[in-house]
């Protein structure tokens, strides 16, 4: 039976793949054969992830990467680059969280919200982009979210920097694939609602999280680890090959109300 997502013989580049959902993007793609390229500060958790994967029986290269700095990021690009020979996929993830208030809402805050989730998705995307640009293949995608569409209820918590961050990062999706669709290049992004990791545990465990989501999302829960897998190989294989400048909400509906 012809496996739709088989990414052997590509290799993709996960940023922030130090802690949660990156780590599980990268498994997965490495779980359907693509060697992998992982970058983030924290270079000891990522020998971690490094391990793991290299046990799935794929390559793993790591690289020490702030992407707030965008020497880092042409220097970390180029290092993927001269490792592997090219990069096919890449997973934009790297991202801070924050719920304060628009009126408590620091000028420093702001710009480490922005810089870390939309200059730097922009910022990455266009280094890489040049290394794909040259083999003439690639598959952007970049992670958004619930917020690049809806904020959250009234009364529950703001999200005004991320939010327009997210946001950011959806139209910059758009911008890209139209620019780059006849290189060869698809860039799509996905849209996840809440799943567990470092960003999210203090707000799911916080006991408000349930009767939000009772409310507000059809299926009235948090995404599980795994659900955003199915959306990831989508855009990561050639199963996409038509579809670019689309953001998948990935939300238990929560955007279709
Ligand atoms: P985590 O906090 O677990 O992971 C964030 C990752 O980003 C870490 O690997 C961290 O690595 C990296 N990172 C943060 N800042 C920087 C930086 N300046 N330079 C390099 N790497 C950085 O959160 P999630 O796994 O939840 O978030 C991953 C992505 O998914 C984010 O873009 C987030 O906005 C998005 N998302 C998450 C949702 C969720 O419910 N969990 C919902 C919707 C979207 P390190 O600290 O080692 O540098």
């Amino acid at each position: 039976m012809k496996n739709y997502f088989d990414l052997s013989g590509k290799v993709a580049l996960v940023t922030g793949a130090s802690s949660g959902l990156g780590v599980q993007f990268a498994k997965a793609l490495a779980e359907q054969g693509a060697d992998i390229a992982i970058c983030a500060r924290r270079v000891e958790k990522l020998e971690t992830v490094k391990s793991e994967i290299e046990a799935l029986g794929v390559k793993c290269f790591t690289h020490k990467c702030d992407v707030l700095n965008v020497d880092e990021i042409r220097g970390m690009v180029k290092a993927v680059e001269e490792h592997y020979g090219k990069i096919d996929i890449l997973v934009n993830n790297a991202g801070v969280g924050d719920a304060t208030g628009a009126a408590d809402l620091t000028d420093e805050t702001w710009r480490n919200v922005l810089g870390t989730n939309l200059d730097a998705v922009f910022y990455v995307a266009r280094e890489v982009g040049n290394v794909m640009l040259k083999n003439g293949y690639g598959k952007i995608i970049n992670i958004g979210s619930l917020h690049s569409e809806v904020v959250m209820p009234m009364n529950t918590w703001p999200v005004p920097a991320y939010a327009a961050a997210k946001g950011g990062v959806k139209m910059l999706t758009k911008a890209l694939a139209v620019e780059w669709a006849r290189k060869g290049i698809t860039v799509n992004a996905i849209g996840p609602a809440y799943f567990g990791s470092e960003m999210t545990n203090d707000i799911l465990e916080s006991g408000g999280f349930d009767s939000v989501a009772q409310a507000y999302c059809p299926m009235g829960r948090a995404g599980k680890e795994g659900e955003l897998n199915g959306a990831l190989l989508y855009f990561a294989s050639d199963a996409s090959s038509y579809t670019t400048g689309q953001i998948l909400f990935v939300d238990g509906g929560w955007t279709a109300m």
